[in-house]
């Protein structure tokens, strides 16, 4: 007997995040094309890379989701419809959307499914009831809501509900912040945000005068609370991060994914496991993890002052391209690294593999010490590495 268990949806940076993340059990993953999304830095998808992206996880049983979660003018929602055309042509299964004008513009010239961004931060039981009413077949729940509360919109409101289970938040109500458009000229709602409220501010009382990060929110961090979701009965579980590495895109699709299947074939969590998966989550950048609001309205504890605390990323060496089978691993190395160091091979599947890395051999078949970024070499063969893998890298010089 099988379990219920929600989606797991992913963040696609790029197409290398994409397959990344599928690769290591995203059922789902979300995308900007080249406009009309929130992240105008990322490395929004081409038509091409869009066509390649959607074959790639439709190949494997995954889902994608594009965002057109931008605040559109007139004047931008005209050069909309052609983007629809094409969406719908490569067979996008939803797009996410937060503004009434790009929802009715969609429902003119397409048929795409829609799914109503957290933009809209969507908090209760009328405000779903009449996005419901709009044509929205999911709804992204604003961060704001706990759990409970989503449980009662959900037993409310036939309609299908996505929470963040994961990922870097914002202070303000998403979608109703403006700090970026006034301390950087640059538009939070319209893809630019700068991140300010992660920025150190000086604060003045009198003649004293304090540096503090007082409106930087800590990450957040669901692991614990998967069955609270699923008890709910919530279709989505999201992760925040397009503009992160692969490294966090295959991390978090592992880590979370592991922990669904684990639940549908069991009907239950094991701490050990839970504490596993935790200390991998811990692997990946991130600011102190919170539960936000997931429990109970976030407060001055979800705030995150603590900089000189940070965690880094665990170091990733290089992401497999090609495995010739009992030879070698053909590498594209991110960060140099040495004969001597231990390579730390991260599966699809199962428990991570280390080994000292004996030998390195380079493109013309020379045998070297150390690699360079951005080059590819010969590693030693590991049994089930596949290409798209990552493998970290422990220093040992
Ligand atoms: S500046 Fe901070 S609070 Fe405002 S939109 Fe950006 S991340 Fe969110």
């Amino acid at each position: 007997m099988t379990h219920w268990v929600p989606e797991l949806l992913s963040p696609a940076g790029s197409l290398e995040k994409l397959k990344v993340a599928v690769s290591y059990g995203a059922d789902a993953v979300y995308l900007g094309g080249q406009k009309f999304g929130l992240r105008s830095a990322a490395d929004n998808f081409t038509p091409q890379e869009l066509e390649e992206g959607i074959r790639f996880a439709h190949d494997r049983g995954s889902v994608v989701y594009v965002v057109l979660n931008s605040f559109l003018h007139d004047k931008d929602l005209e050069e909309l419809p052609e983007f629809l055309k094409l969406l719908e042509r490569l067979k996008v299964d939803a797009v996410i959307v937060s503004d009434l004008g790009v929802i009715s513009t969609i429902k003119k010239h397409s048929n795409l499914v829609v799914h109503l961004s957290t933009q809209a931060s969507c908090l209760n039981i009328p405000s779903a009831k009449l996005w419901k009413s709009f044509g929205a077949e999911r709804i992204v729940l604003g961060r704001e809501v706990t759990i409970d509360e989503a449980k009662r919109i959900k037993d409310a409101v036939d309609i299908e509900l996505e929470m963040f289970v994961h990922g870097s938040m914002c202070m303000a109500y998403s979608g109703n912040c403006v700090i970026s458009n006034y301390t950087q000229g640059r538009d939070s709602n319209r893809g630019g945000c700068a991140h300010s409220c992660r920025f150190e501010y000086s604060l003045t009382k009198g003649e004293e005068k304090k540096y503090s990060h007082f409106m930087s929110s800590k990450d957040l961090q669901g692991i614990r609370l998967l069955k609270d979701f699923i008890d709910a009965g919530i279709d989505s579980l999201k992760v925040e991060g397009r503009m992160k590495s692969h490294h966090y895109a295959g991390t978090i699709s592992k880590v979370y994914g592991e922990a669904l299947a684990f639940y549908k074939e069991k009907g239950n969590f094991l701490s050990d496991d839970l504490n596993y998966w935790e200390s991998e989550l811990s692997r990946i950048s991130h600011r102190e993890y919170s539960t936000g609001s997931l429990e109970s309205a976030a407060g001055t504890e979800s705030i995150y002052n603590e900089r000189q605390h940070e965690q880094s990323e665990t170091q990733v060496g290089a992401v497999v391209l090609e495995v010739k089978k009992n030879q070698y691993l053909l590498a594209e190395v991110r960060s140099p690294f040495c004969v001597g160091d231990t390579m730390e091979l991260m599966p699809f599947k199962g428990p991570s593999i280390t080994h000292k890395l004996e030998k390195i051999i380079d493109a013309k078949g020379n045998e070297v010490e150390r690699t360079r970024p951005g080059m590819l070499w010969r590693l030693p063969f590991m049994e089930n590495a596949d290409a798209l893998n990552i493998i970290r890298v422990e220093k040992h010089s």
